[in-house]
């Protein structure tokens, strides 16, 4: 069963919403003290909207496409009344004092918040390691990381504990865990969702987008939260599609008429365990009616300087407001090392004099990649690749920044160009899952959806090496 099937059988009142909260309710409470997914749950106000779903259900009155859903929210997405942290000692005791646009078109539709998730701190990292509320185990990989920085949003779903999670997307901070946790994760086109609401890491780049452990349970999300909203000048007005109806596709010849790009350089960089087991991918789409090409990205080594100098520059401007004035502590006085680190080097960037320097190359080198990556995306329907070029590493390795950046290589791209990209489970290594991504061009997200869903459909999952 689906996500999509199981959300019909709750409006069909087969299963009762609060039958399906009280079984993840039961599942946090036992899994939760050792996994450490959700630093604050709402279990009353979780149960009274269960509770009016289901009479709403009784009652034949309608009710929205998530109708009894159980939702995690990452920990830098406003929701009225709970723990807004970002996983930090600065936002300790800060309580969310309006809803997030992405949290009140989940609760239009019958979506049931279920409490917030961990993070790296600020979502200014790749491993959930940073968070000021300790880290939380990968679920399908014991003592590795669940990736980040919105980790536990993965690992929620990884460890069954609701039905959907939000995170948000910098430079891979969905795509990263979805691949390390193995579970299924969607960056939108930079504008397709509402970012009111979100904590900034850094705004040109930040998205919200879906986790689930199906491409039906992410069509329902977008379903939800891409579109306008008058509120947020960055989002776009565009003829959203319905991503529930595209899904699932045919088995048979789904990827027949679909060009694929290889980039060379996306798998020279990765470890070879990990390009086995995407080229195994590969090649199944291929084989079901692919035609796949190689293609050539020259700038890859400008990626991630460029992107941590623009996320830098950006950090530090929206981090002045945490100056123990209005709310919280003083960001420097509480923060841990690497918020720190961007927070000054962002400071010293932003100097006048440095300008010229760094962020206005940071800038020209971002349109430099952009360009390049829109010209190889021209000639294709999607670049795929994997997500991430390493394994996870066990929680508590000791990393030097360089070596922690490094993870982001294959997804800042997505981020520095505002298109589209997701991560779907290709396989494992020694049982670690390694996830595979789908980059398209801007506003094409459906065509993401209907690969990631063409990719599930003919189970190609499981390739262990
Ligand atoms: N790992 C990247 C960073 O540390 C991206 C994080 C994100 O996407 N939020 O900034």
């Amino acid at each position: 069963m689906n996500l999509l099937e199981k959300s019909e059988l709750i409006k069909s009142n087969e299963i009762t919403a609060s039958e399906n909260l009280e079984q993840y309710i039961q599942e946090i409470e036992k899994k939760n003290p050792n996994l450490n997914v959700f630093l604050e749950t709402d279990y009353d106000k979780a149960r009274e909207t269960a509770k009016n779903i289901d009479s709403k259900i009784k009652n034949g009155e309608k009710t929205g496409r998530l109708a009894g859903m159980v939702i995690g929210v990452k920990s830098n997405i406003s929701v009225e009344d709970l723990h807004i942290t970002a996983a930090s000692r600065t936002l300790e005791n800060y309580i969310g004092s309006y809803n997030a646009t992405v949290i009140n078109r989940i609760q239009e539709e019958g979506g049931i918040i279920i409490g917030m998730t961990n993070m790296d701190e600020f979502a200014a990292g790749n491993s959930t390691e940073t968070s000021y509320f300790g880290h939380t185990q990968n679920p399908a990989a014991e003592g590795h990381i669940p990736g980040g920085s919105s980790g536990g949003s993965a690992a929620a779903i990884a460890a069954e504990l609701c039905d959907l999670s939000i995170g948000s997307d910098t430079g891979g901070s969905i795509r990263n865990p979805a691949s390390h946790c193995g579970v299924l994760g969607f960056k939108p086109t930079y504008g397709a969702v509402s970012r009111q609401g979100l904590l900034d890491l850094a705004m040109s780049m930040d998205q919200i987008g879906p986790f689930a452990s199906d491409t039906s349970g992410i069509a329902m999300m977008l379903d939800t939260i891409l579109g306008f909203d008058e509120r947020e000048c960055t989002t776009i007005d565009w003829n959203v599609p319905d991503f529930t109806k595209l899904n699932p596709v045919d088995v048979q010849d789904s990827f027949k008429g679909v060009k694929l790009g290889v980039v060379k350089q996306f798998l020279e960089v990765s470890d070879d365990a990990i390009v086995d087991i995407i080229q195994g991918g590969i090649d199944k789409m291929e084989e079901a009616g692919a035609e796949v090409v190689e293609l050539s990205f020259d700038h890859l080594d400008l990626c991630l300087p460029t992107f941590y100098l623009i996320n830098y520059v950006e950090f530090f401007s929206a981090t002045r407001k945490y100056d123990g004035r209005k709310y919280g502590y003083k960001i420097e006085d509480v923060s841990g090392e690497e918020v720190l680190r961007r927070i000054n080097i962002g400071a010293y960037i932003s100097q006048k004099e440095y300008n010229d320097k760094y962020y206005k190359k940071a800038l020209q080198a971002r349109s430099i990649i952009r360009k390049e990556i829109t010209k190889l995306l021209e000639g294709v329907d999607a670049i795929v690749g994997p997500t991430v070029p390493k394994l996870p590493h066990k929680l508590g390795a000791s990393l030097e920044p360089m070596e922690v950046y490094a993870y982001d290589v294959l997804t800042v791209i997505a981020n520095l160009a505002g298109i589209p990209a997701s991560s779907i489970k290709a396989g494992e290594v020694n049982g670690i899952p390694v996830g595979l991504q789908f980059q398209a061009k801007p506003l094409e997200d459906a065509k993401i959806l209907r690969l990631m869903s063409a990719f599930e459909e003919n189970n190609y999952y499981f390739l262990k090496i």
